[in-house]
């Protein structure tokens, strides 16, 4: 639905949305269209402007996907893997322009734009692919106190879905939330962040080409841009299920509308993750884990490593070597692969967020190891920073920063660590290093979150066959593995027949018999011993 109206830079995001097989969409852009601005905030360069969908344009939309699913239900596993496969090899064909267009859009390096999204993104559809249909198909189960009968699930697609998702990762959180519905049988309507909308005309294209190259209509994916009054309106719209990746305060929103019309979501929310180390720890193992968790994609993930609760007899000697390799990294415009270690925060309401939350703690005592407070000039830019001797009271300890804030704690023993981890409102990630591997499986099984890694950091994503989500107010439901893939259809039961003839039992009319002839067949059923079954099946034998 969306064509960028300024001269773009490549040549495919102006050929994208606006033709499917000959049929002109609905345009997106109409007189007095709300526009959104495009910046890249490394530069601050103005990238051009997208229209945004209106209300009454998701409800087209909706209804478009809706025509186009009854087709794409019907689709064997086999043409839907064809079609993802076809998705794959465009993002493998076209990783440099992927790459480009959302470090443009988001202002992160080459090669966050690379492992983050592109890595991740082929990854889920190469697991989808192989995947999808064993955990799809139908499945036999048992057929209970019913031996007459077959009992199967059916894995039933439920229609359209509705994605909406955050700036992060402008790539991955659309590609990645796609290729589940996608494989279940059912059509997705995306609405990505307003950041970033620059980038959803490529994105669309390769949705449509990949759609298009097995005859599927082109309604089937469509991303509609535009801001919160879109996400709004497609909340509302009458689709099937609703997965928000976001902040929990616009969670609570989204479930407020959902529940006007009984919509099932998923929530992906926000995080505070804790990253303990222990006193075995490797500590070069440890110092690694650490920079990815926190300044990777400049800490903008969910599951960051906000807080790095460190035991007392390796915390100086960590902190001496996480300040020495913070203070070393490099950040600056990303101007081409290998060029910064960390580039921009992505829009300017977070730089805010960021601002804010540190002022805050240096305020009321905490100390800034290394950065502390945004550079100086053009471009969004807030170094990697390390905070000590934060305390409870300040709201950095509690709310999450969605940015390059490594905050250290000091604690005496493993029960403190505990304590201090499971002591936030979230509850989505969680690291333990240590060298005891009992120890590390001891101090996970305590965490209170969706995930845990021992010797890593929120590296769970990455592995397609866990499930990823988070407890608390870090949100529930699936994205990724098995249940992530059946959360996008109706598990329908059916009961059929097991022989080639049918035994209905006469129920009606009730006669005086009946109570006494069904205590016995319980009985029989579920009574334990030989004896009691001996007595039920006279019982029910008996003449009454
Ligand atoms: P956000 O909540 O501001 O926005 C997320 C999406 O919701 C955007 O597309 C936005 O336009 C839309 N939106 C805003 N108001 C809406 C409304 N009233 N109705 C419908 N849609 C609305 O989040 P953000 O700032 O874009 O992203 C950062 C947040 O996302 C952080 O909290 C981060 O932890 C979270 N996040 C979670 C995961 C996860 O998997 N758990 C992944 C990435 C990001």
């Amino acid at each position: 639905m969306t064509e960028p109206v300024s001269a773009p830079k490549t040549a495919t995001q102006t050929k994208a949305n606006i033709k499917t097989k000959g049929k002109a969409r609905a345009p997106a852009a109409t007189t007095g269209a709300e526009m959104l601005s495009c910046i890249n905030p490394a530069t601050g360069e103005v990238l051009g402007q997208v229209p945004a969908v209106s209300p009454e344009q998701v409800q087209l939309a909706v209804a478009r996907a809706r025509l186009a699913q009854k087709a794409w239900a019907c689709s064997s596993f086999a043409q839907r893997r064809r079609v993802l496969e076809h998705l794959l090899r465009s993002v493998l064909e076209r990783t440099d322009e992927i790459c480009e267009s959302v470090v443009q859009s988001s202002g992160k390096t080459w090669e966050n734009a690379l492992l983050g999204e592109v890595m991740t993104v082929c990854a889920k559809l190469r697991w989808v692919i192989d995947n999808g249909e064993r955990h799809l198909k139908s499945e036999k189960v048992g057929s209970g106190i019913l031996p007459h009968k077959r009992g199967r699930i059916d894995y039933v697609p439920l229609g359209v879905v509705a994605c909406i998702v955050p700036w992060n990762y402008p790539f991955q959180n659309i590609f990645g939330s796609v290729a589940a519905p996608l494989m279940a049988g059912n059509a997705v309507i995306i609405k990505p962040s307003e950041a970033v909308a620059w980038s959803s005309a490529l994105f669309q294209s390769l949705l449509d080409e990949a759609l298009q190259s097995e005859g599927f209509s082109a309604d089937t994916v469509q991303i509609v841009d535009g801001a919160g009054a879109t996400g709004a309106a497609l909340v509302r719209a009458g689709v099937q299920k609703i997965l928000f990746i976001g902040s929990a305060g616009n969670g609570r929103r989204i479930i407020e509308g959902s529940a006007q019309t009984l919509t099932p979501v998923i929530m992906e929310l926000g995080g505070k993750d804790p990253f303990i180390v222990c006193d075995d720890a490797d500590l070069d193992q440890a110092l690694h884990a650490a920079l990815g968790g926190c300044f990777i994609n400049l800490g903008q993930n969910c599951v960051a490593s906000e807080r790095l609760i460190v035991q007392a007899p390796v915390y100086d000697a960590f902190i001496e070597k996480v300040t020495a390799a913070t203070r070393a990294l490099r950040q600056g415009v990303p101007t081409g692969p290998g060029t910064q270690d960390v580039g921009a925060v992505c829009t300017a309401q977070q730089m805010q967020v960021i601002e804010t939350l540190v002022n805050d703690a240096l305020e009321k005592g905490a100390r800034a190891l290394a950065g502390g407070k945004r550079l100086p000039g053009q471009g969004n830019f807030f170094p990697p920073t390390i905070l000590v001797d934060v305390t409870p009271q300040m709201r950095i300890a509690r709310e999450e920063v969605f940015g390059p804030v490594m905050l250290i704690f000091k604690v005496a023993d493993d029960a403190e660590a505990i304590a201090l981890a499971n002591s936030t409102e979230f509850g989505l990630q969680a690291s333990v290093i240590t060298r005891d591997r009992a120890r590390g499986q001891r101090l996970a099984a305590q965490l209170e979150s969706g995930g845990v890694c021992i010797n890593d950091f929120g590296m769970c994503y990455l592995n397609q066959d866990l499930p990823f989500g988070g407890v608390k107010a870090s949100g529930f439901g699936a994205m990724n593995g098995r249940d992530g893939l059946r959360a996008y259809t109706c598990a329908r039961a059916v009961l059929e027949d097991r022989f080639g003839f049918s035994v209905l039992p006469k129920i009606y009319p009730v006669k005086p018999g009946d109570y006494a002839k069904a205590k016995g067949m319980i009985r029989l059923l579920f009574g334990r011993g030989l004896a009691q079954k001996a007595r039920a099946l006279r019982q029910l034998i008996k003449p009454q």
